[in-house]
């Protein structure tokens, strides 16, 4: 099976006046194409390091990160980055701020074009194209941003705590909703989240990171004995609470 990502040994420290703080530490996994992994940990561990240094926004100070087989540096590989925030602009329409990722990288073909009418269409938001992100509910707000990073077809997709800003209830629906989207897409995808029933309901695997420097603790494969397999589906699941419970014991083992 073909690797889309593979970190080996990654550290990483920040450095300032008042010294060094040590944010990944020998930090290695690997990720098949197609599959979803949810990253969980302590608050303040790296998380976010990890996935900057994965959209190549940091530089690791040790270790690979190879891209479909490919240096992180040499790599062409497409990456999409989601974060908490969903950065709309309410100057621009829902459509305009759809496509401005596809403006910025000079990508805006007729093709490009069909196919952010074709998500907005798809995901419930084409009756909106026109209006601006204020308009919209925090959910909807949300499901715009992430058609602004589809629509860029990338190969890998990286979300850091998407949904924190939302209230509880729009979180879980819009949690799961946005989990289906990128299942149905067939995005290779990590989502890191420090919600243990977020990273389990739409996850393939949950790597449980330990407290700071950050190193891989644990590698959870995750399997559901669904006909429908949907993340709406495995709350519902039998499995569901015996994998709360084994990540919230491996995540509090240290305490
Ligand atoms: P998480 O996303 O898991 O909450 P982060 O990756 O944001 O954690 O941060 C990991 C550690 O590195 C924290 O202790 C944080 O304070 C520190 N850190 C993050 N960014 C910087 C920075 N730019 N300069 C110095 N320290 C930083
Ligand atoms: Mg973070």
């Amino acid at each position: 099976m073909e690797h889309v990502l593979e970190l080996k040994n990654i550290s990483h420290s920040y450095h300032n006046t008042e010294g060094e703080t040590p944010a990944l530490k020998e930090l290695s996994f690997f990720l098949k194409k197609g599959e979803f992994i949810s990253i969980v940990g302590p608050s303040g561990c790296g998380k976010s390091t990890l996935l900057s240094l994965i959209a190549g926004l940091l530089i690791p100070e040790s270790g690979t990160i190879l891209i479909n087989g490919k240096q992180l540096k040499e790599s062409t590989t497409n990456i999409g980055y989601m974060l908490q925030r969903d950065h709309l602009f309410e100057w621009r329409t829902i459509y305009n701020n759809v496509i401005l990722g596809l403006e910025i990288q000079h990508m805006l073909t007729a093709r490009t074009r069909r196919k952010a009418h074709q998500l907005l269409e798809q995901y419930g938001l084409e009756s909106f194209a026109n209006a601006r992100p204020s308009e919209l509910s925090g959910g909807m707000r949300q499901r715009a941003a992430l058609i602004r990073t589809l629509v860029l077809e990338p190969d890998l997709l990286l979300l850091d705590e998407p949904f924190s800003a939302l209230d509880y209830q729009t979180r879980l629906t819009v949690g799961d909703d946005i989990g289906q989207i990128i299942k149905k897409e067939q995005k290779t995808a990590i989502l890191v989240t420090h919600d243990l029933s977020e990273a389990i309901s739409p996850g393939d695997r949950v790597i449980v990171l330990s407290e700071r420097p950050a190193t891989v603790q644990q590698t959870i494969p995750l399997s559901f004995s669904l006909e429908e397999d949907t993340p709406l589906h495995r709350r519902n699941a039998p499995e569901f609470k015996t994998y709360f419970n084994l990540i919230w014991k491996e995540l509090n083992r240290n305490e």
